[in-house]
């Protein structure tokens, strides 16, 4: 099974190539073979601009240092035969010879038997003299002469030409990564230059006739380029040197012309997006007419990641990431940073990892080997990993996950309790002050600000009030946010507290209905007459929620059990019904008024939902939990709450 297209049945091997589905260790096995063994090459750097370079080839010192023997110490320089019998009750005295030889000056006069030459340390030792002994255990007697009151050894306190690094000797290795270490090594040989590999060129395109450069205003319907920028760092950070050429439309002609004059001039070009098979997705339908052999593999059993295309053009690797962000760094990472390093002549990159629990059970796709970013918590007995994901398109995923785990292709699950490996982003975990698991709210961030000025790191980690809810149960957080609706009693939160849990009061969110402005299907009236209208206008689209919300509880008792258009358009976040009202994708739905005020839409309001906290007893008295509770139950923060539209309790 070849990969490679000819130009005469492009379009039918295009087909396949969609449709040949490579294992993750296939493709990465093909995309080597394509491109290695090959040559690293290499250039002179001066040393400043060397850092994190790979060495091209061993160095030699090629001198002695020191390069003299030098004094370790104040003192003076003498010959120890003269001083055996010197102690604290019988000093031997010397005569002292006229000069002192201070750091980097050359002695003129040998130390001869019952002399001495007073001698600075990091001077070189005079002819003569054996050892140094300390200004501390002399004492002057006289004019030109000394008292020594303790024996020296031969070679005390001298540091001998050659024995910090001996002229000749291999210095580094070729290989060895330059720090600030290596740095220090070749200066003290006076070298200034060091042979390294050559960091790789790599030009870097995003495409999508959607893309933005940050710093410049969206327009509808445009999105940000995420990918160029965390491809380029990536670049960077892996030994590349990153030249990103800006986000190219979906057009043939123009992607075309733009990956010919990117290839030219590097050694590898990497693009993000249009890999699928979605309108306007081109290209990988380019890279056959770039150069030889062409795509070695389109489509990998990977999540996230499957549309990456791997491709090798006349001995360059050329790389199309997945357009979502999260795919385009996994496969990154995964596929590419292995190829990139080799080509930068650096050693594989050793991520720590740790071991950890899941406090869930993680569903996967059978076939396709999985990642999963997670946050990690500490838990009664060791590290819990919590899934972070919110789907292949998330990018905060990437700043609430410590690390990720990886689900074997052969599994479709790793179950609740499972013990496993997470690959860590940084060098060692960083274990959360205050964990908090449950249900996300901006007021969350205004009650927290003040710990994170007092240098306490809180973790937030948004699985829903119920999952919260077990979470604490399991003892693995400190408070589990929730807003949780008992329709027997008619109250919220408490009715669901277990054993080892109290009920800590947050705050009232007004919940309402959210229209445009101005529209007079709404303006004026009350929640029931409002939703009445709606029911009665067929043209009239809602927006609803995720079954399970709490909100969505209260929209099914407004509807009473009618079902309008847009019921099943069921979006999981306050904001999401906002947004959709505010784009006129919705006539009205359900939300909460700092959010509805957020995005200046009308609002009426109809109940206060309350948010609160179930504290696990048993972490209360930690400092960090201590330091929650202040800061709610504070003037600033209650004031804060109020600013942003909520009630404080
Ligand atoms: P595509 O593979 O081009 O169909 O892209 C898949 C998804 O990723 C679409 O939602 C794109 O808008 C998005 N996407 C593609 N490129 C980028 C980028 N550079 N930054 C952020 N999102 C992107
Ligand atoms: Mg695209």
């Amino acid at each position: 099974m070849t990969n490679t297209p000819s130009p005469r049945d492009r379009d039918s091997n295009e087909q396949d190539q969609f449709l040949t589905i490579l294992s993750r260790e296939d493709a990465l096995a093909r995309f080597e073979a394509a491109l290695l063994p090959r040559a690293v090459p290499s250039e002179q750097r001066p040393l400043a601009d060397a850092l994190g370079c790979a060495l091209a080839e061993d160095v030699v010192a090629p001198i002695d240092v020191p390069p003299f023997d030098r004094s370790n110490v104040d003192g003076f320089a003498v010959r120890s035969a003269d001083l055996a019998s010197a102690r604290e009750a019988s000093p031997v005295r010397v005569m002292l010879n006229d000069e002192v030889i201070a750091c980097g000056t050359a002695p003129t006069r040998p130390v001869l038997s019952g002399t001495a030459t007073p001698i600075a340390t990091g001077g070189p030792v005079p002819r003569g003299a054996d050892a140094v002994i300390m200004v501390e255990h002399t004492q002057p007697a006289g004019h030109r002469a000394i008292d020594i009151r303790r024996a020296a050894s031969p070679g005390q306190f001298v540091s001998y030409a050659g024995s910090d690094i001996a002229r000749g000797e291999v210095l580094l290795r070729a290989g060895t990564v330059i720090g600030s270490r290596e740095i220090g090594m070749l200066a003290a040989c006076g070298i200034a230059e060091a042979t390294v590999a050559r960091r790789p060129r790599v030009a870097i395109l995003s495409t999508g006739d959607e893309l933005v450069q940050p710093g410049h205003s969206l327009r509808p319907a445009a999105i940000y380029d995420i990918n160029g920028a965390i491809v380029t760092a990536a670049i960077t950070e892996n030994g590349g040197e990153a030249n990103f050429l800006g986000a190219i439309a979906d057009d043939e002609a123009q992607l075309e012309s733009a990956m010919r004059d990117a290839l030219a001039g590097s050694d590898m070009l990497v693009l993000s997006g249009g890999t699928s098979k979605g309108a306007g997705d081109v290209s990988h339908r380019i890279i056959g007419r770039l150069g030889k052999p062409g795509i070695i593999a389109h489509g990998v059993a990977l999540k996230p990641g499957k549309p990456l295309c791997l491709a090798v053009c006349d001995g360059k690797p050329v790389i199309i990431l997945p357009g979502f962000p999260t795919s385009a760094m996994f496969t990154f990472h995964d596929m590419i940073v292995p190829v990139l390093r080799r080509m930068a002549g650096l050693p594989p990159r050793s991520d720590a990892k740790v071991n950890a629990r899941v406090p869930v059970r993680i569903a996967s796709e059978l076939g396709r080997t999985e990642f999963v970013m997670v946050s990690l918590v500490e838990g009664a007995d060791g590290l819990i990993a919590y899934p972070t994901g919110k789907g292949s398109g998330a990018i905060t995923s990437f700043a609430q996950a410590d690390g990720f785990l990886r689900i074997d292709a052969l599994a479709d699950q790793m179950l609740a309790g499972s013990e496993t490996e997470v690959t860590l982003f940084t060098p060692h975990v960083r274990v959360p002050d205050l964990v908090i698991v449950g249900s996300h709210c901006t007021g969350l961030d205004l009650v927290t600000a003040p710990l994170a000025l007092a240098g306490l790191t809180v973790r937030s980690i948004a699985v829903g009030s119920l999952g919260g809810l077990s979470a604490a149960k399991r003892g693995e957080c400190d408070l589990a946010p929730i807003h949780l609706f008992d329709e027997k009693t008619e109250t919220y939160n408490t009715p669901f507290l277990a054993d080892g849990l109290e009920l800590v009061s947050g705050w009232r969110r007004m919940q309402g209905i959210v229209f445009s402005k101005g529209d007079r299907r709404f303006e004026g009236l009350s929640a029931e007459d409002a939703v009445r209208a709606a029911l009665a206008d067929p043209a009239c689209i809602m927006v609803n929620r995720n079954q399970g919300a709490g909100t969505r509880i209260l929209i099914d008792r407004l509807l009473g059990g009618a079902r309008p258009d847009g019921y099943w358009n069921q979006p999981r976040s306050h904001n999401a019904v906002a947004a959709a009202v505010a784009q006129h994708r919705a006539d009205w739905g359900v939300t909460i008024a700092p959010v509805a005020h957020a995005s200046d839409l009308g609002f009426i309001p109809f109940a206060e939902e309350h948010y609160d906290f179930a504290l696990v007893k048993a972490r209360k008295q930690r400092p960090a939990v201590q330091a929650f509770l202040d800061a709610l139950a504070s003037e600033a923060g209650r004031a804060a709450l109020q600013q942003a539209g909520f009630r404080p309790a």
